[in-house]
């Protein structure tokens, strides 16, 4: 079973040297995709949505489960390994993961771990490191190859997916280290919706009174009814709002009733 607390960090840089190698046929060949903790993004998400053709909401209704953050309040969405399929990752077979070339940017760094801290006060922005992560079970440890962790990026390809996420990870950062602010059920089912389920908030943007409330441009209202990253950027925003960090979205001004002339 992998779990992060079973596992002390070294912090690694991009020069780092490890050894490692997996492949089909290897003798623990798909073993680390059961019984572990994936916390998915929004942008996984949207990748494998994509991939399986179905909703937002399937797919969470189907491959993941919930939980809330004990640090940031904030709930978290988890790739769903159930009992009934022996504690194993929904997208895993004897011949590997059926989703590879979407899989999710935690699956692509193993077994390097990423982590991203709040830099201290003053310095600003986040900082990001690395991590090997070694279970007894994984013989890829075993293997000649050698790699840096840079070489690992590059091979496992998820700087699209950093780049999406740094964003959302540095707003949830931003809530572990500042816990004054409570998060009420509603902030909760908010904060789900815009991070996880975007089909549904996509509605709620364009269907409730949302544009009646908030100045959205007319060419960013047509951007997010036509395409999901523009709609992931556009929650962002919204996020920021709901969370108090940034004024990031601008309420319409209230227009005064017009005057019956006298
Ligand atoms: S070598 Fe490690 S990463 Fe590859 S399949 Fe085996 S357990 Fe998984
Ligand atoms: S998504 Fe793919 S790589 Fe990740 S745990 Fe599931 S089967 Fe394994």
């Amino acid at each position: 079973m992998k779990s992060m607390k079973d596992v002390k960090p070294v912090q690694l840089g991009l020069n780092s040297r490890f050894k490692f190698k997996c492949y089909p046929g290897i003798s623990c060949f798909t073993e680390c995709c059961g019984r572990i903790d994936i916390a998915l993004t929004p942008y996984d998400i949207i990748r494998i949505k994509k991939r399986l053709g179905i909703t937002s909401a399937e797919f969470l209704e189907r491959y993941t489960r919930r939980e809330i953050d004990e640090k940031s309040g904030l709930p978290l969405v988890f790739l769903r390994m159930p009992p009934e399929n022996n504690h194993k990752c929904l997208f895993v077979t004897p011949d590997g993961c059926t989703i590879y070339t979407d899989r999710p940017c935690a699956c692509r760094y193993y077994p390097i771990g990423q982590a991203t801290l709040q830099r201290e006060e003053g310095l600003g922005g986040t900082e990001e490191f690395y991590f090997l992560i070694k279970e007894p079970y994984c013989k890829g440890h075993e293997e000649a190859t050698e790699w840096t962790v840079a070489s690992w990026r590059v091979d496992q390809e998820p700087d699209l997916y950093d780049e999406m996420n740094r964003e959302w990870k540095a707003m949830m950062l931003r809530r572990d280290s500042d816990a004054r602010q409570a998060i009420d059920e509603k902030k909760q089912k908010m904060f789900f919706l815009a991070s996880y389920d975007l089909d549904n908030f996509r509605r709620f943007v364009l269907e409730s009174r949302f544009l009646d409330i908030f100045e959205v441009a007319p060419d960013t209202v047509q951007a997010i009814t036509d395409d999901d990253i523009a709609l992931m950027n556009f929650s962002f925003k919204y996020l920021k709002y709901l969370l108090v960090i940034e004024e990031s979205l601008k309420l319409k001004e209230k227009v005064e009733p017009v005057q019956p002339a006298a």
